[in-house]
């Protein structure tokens, strides 16, 4: 139960707390992405952090370090327990992300949230990484930001079911928190590449994130409940 995380892809509080509820108990942490962020913003985390939820904001900081440490500071403060940023910001960011956790995190009497990097957009591919300059292969410049996120400190990254077994080989303590979950039987929706609950757990996943496959479901609870079976056999 506690490593399954429920993406609250939804553009409304009173929705995204009617999920919420149901799912209270079932689940290890809810995340809230840039869309529900953008629409409800802290008030939002911090009812759900107040609700007893562990919250999982996935705002992919990227930008200078001192702007990066003041966004993971006021993350901290709201009580969140994870956070992402992208790893392509460079050591400095990074590094600057990971200080600011701790120091506000103290300051605020809360636990220091984890810091997961993303390394490379699953939306990319190697065409669009010659694009913006990157000249070597996916799997590799995905190794050396995934290297850059631990040498600076990082409790993990954001891998998707693709690159999990070479990140989790590679990088053996590293927290993988793993999107793209199906049921073998289920839609792929817009994901290209999926594993169950189950493959991907044994294929190294320390977290996963659903979103779909629950809050679109009839019976959001019945569908958490499901995937945490086939997690416990
Ligand atoms: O609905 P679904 O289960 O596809 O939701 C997966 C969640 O994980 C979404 O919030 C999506 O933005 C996020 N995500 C992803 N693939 C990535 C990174 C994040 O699907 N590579």
């Amino acid at each position: 139960m506690d490593q399954l995380l429920v993406a609250l892809d939804v553009d409304n509080a009173v929705y995204a707390l009617e999920i919420a509820a149901r799912l209270r108990g079932r689940v290890g942490g809810l995340k809230v992405g840039s869309q529900l962020f953008a629409a409800e913003g802290p008030p939002l985390v911090r009812r759900l952090v107040d609700e007893g939820h562990r919250v999982f904001l996935d705002l992919k900081f990227h930008d200078i370090p001192n702007t990066v440490a003041g966004a993971v500071a006021a993350a901290a403060k709201l009580g969140v327990w994870m956070i992402t940023v992208h790893a392509s910001g460079g050591t400095d960011m990074l590094k600057a992300a990971r200080r600011a956790a701790v120091e506000s995190a103290a300051a605020h009497n809360r636990s220091t949230p984890l810091i997961v990097a993303v390394t490379v957009l699953t939306s990319l591919n190697d065409t669009s990484l010659l694009e913006i300059g990157v000249n070597r292969p996916m799997e590799r410049q995905v190794e050396a930001l995934a290297t850059l996120a631990m040498d600076a400190g990082l409790d993990g990254v954001v891998a998707s079911p693709l690159e999990l077994r070479l990140l989790r080989k590679r990088f053996p303590a590293f927290t993988i928190v793993t999107p793209g979950i199906r049921a073998s039987s289920a839609p792929a929706d817009d994901q290209s590449r999926t594993l169950s609950a189950r493959e991907a757990i044994d294929a190294g996943a320390s977290y996963l994130v659903v979103g779909r496959p629950i809050i679109a479901a009839a019976d959001p609870a019945a569908a958490a409940d499901e995937i945490r079976r086939s997690l416990e056999t």
